[in-house]
């Protein structure tokens, strides 16, 4: 494929009038809040990372606040956020440019954890200006259509073709802007459904548009239904009300946040069966009560989750991996990390000072 200067030049000129110029990363661009942005932008859309985002610079406005703050603080600014290990990984990659300072190339930053290579291009692109090519899925949406590719976006042979018509693409000149332009189309024109294809900058030389197959691009891999994972966790109280709460393992589900103790149950009365308790704290289980509800979509499976309530019985002990929280404090500090179905869970059934009772 050869390089198609035409196809930045029309996007670039139609990013200096359309294009977002005013996110909060872009003011001022440096590679900290780039970075930051970047790992927040991988799973999650801009209109959600922006709160999130102002938040985060206002409590580690540097790398060094970052670095030396505890992994707590940083999973707390990131509830909500999902997949955590983004959190850990920056946390992670702080430490370590502190100790060796911030990359200026791409293979540096591939080496930090939770960069892969479009999470690195456009940090290269954005706050240093380099020629590099990103294919986050905003991109792959807009190459597949504009190049008429029909395979499954999954495969990695298609990922392969859309990286190569990304490569020709991208210029070798105002390669921030190109960055963000791509990633506006993607975002602005070229959505997932209803693209506005009749104001695009690209649509002369656009396959989809051109073949009326816009609605079919990208294709996909026919998807199954969500596989349903239930479980149950404990509400449980003390004599002042505090609950208990766990840190959970720091790799898996909701890793390194704070949680209700997660019990397995047995099959035919909906309690922890004797000796399948995930943690000791379970055995308190045997005198609660049912309390709330929720269910939530992981990108691999559906967690249906049932919340029994009961306050601490003098003869059971507590593991050591938890400790009690006062909740209108807790939810009020947002000084710990708690996945955001615990948190909803716990705001609906604590408006602020209220009881148990
Ligand atoms: S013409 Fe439509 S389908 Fe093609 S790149 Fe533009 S917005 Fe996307």
């Amino acid at each position: 494929m050869t390089a198609s200067p035409a196809f930045a030049d029309r996007l670039l000129r139609w990013f200096d009038a359309h294009g977002r110029h005013d996110l909060p990363w872009q003011n001022p661009r440096t590679p900290y809040r780039v970075w930051v942005s970047e790992i927040m932008l991988q799973q999650t859309q801009v209109n959600t990372v922006k709160a999130y985002f102002e938040r985060f610079m206002a409590r580690f406005p540097t790398l060094e606040a970052l670095a030396a703050a505890p992994l707590d603080a940083v999973l707390a600014q990131w509830a909500g956020l999902g997949y955590y290990a983004r959190a850990r990984h920056l946390h992670a990659a702080a430490r370590v440019m502190v100790a060796q300072g911030i990359p200026d190339t791409l293979a540096c930053w591939l080496a930090l954890p939770g960069v892969g290579a479009s999470t690195a291009a456009a940090i290269m692109a954005q706050a240093f200006d380099e020629p590099a090519t990103i294919l986050d899925g905003n991109v792959k949406r807009v190459m597949a259509r504009h190049a008429g590719i029909d395979t499954p976006i999954e495969q990695a042979a298609t990922i392969h073709r859309l990286y190569d018509c990304a490569r020709a693409y991208t210029p070798a000149y105002r390669s921030a802007d190109y960055t963000q332009a791509i990633m506006d189309l993607g975002a602005t024109l070229c959505t997932r459904s209803q693209p506005q294809c009749s104001d695009c900058p690209v649509s002369a030389d656009c396959v989809a548009w051109q073949e009326g197959r816009v609605d079919e691009l990208p294709a996909r891999r026919v998807r199954r239904s969500l596989p349903v994972r239930t479980t149950t966790f404990l509400a449980l109280f003390d004599a002042d009300e505090r609950i208990w709460l766990t840190r959970r393992p720091s790799v898996g589900l909701w890793g390194g946040l704070w949680c209700l103790p997660e019990c397995r149950v047995s099959a035919d009365h909906g309690l922890p069966a004797a000796g399948e308790s995930i943690s000791p704290v379970c055995a308190n289980a045997t005198a609660a009560v049912p309390w709330a509800q929720f269910a939530h979509r992981f990108t691999h499976f559906e967690l249906r989750a049932s919340v029994r309530k009961t306050t601490k019985a003098d003869s059971v002990g507590l593991a050591d991996d938890g400790a009690w929280f006062e909740v209108n404090r807790l939810l009020a500090a947002r000084d710990i990390g708690l996945p955001k179905p615990i948190q909803t869970l716990l705001a609906a059934n604590f408006p602020p000072n209220e009881s148990i009772h």
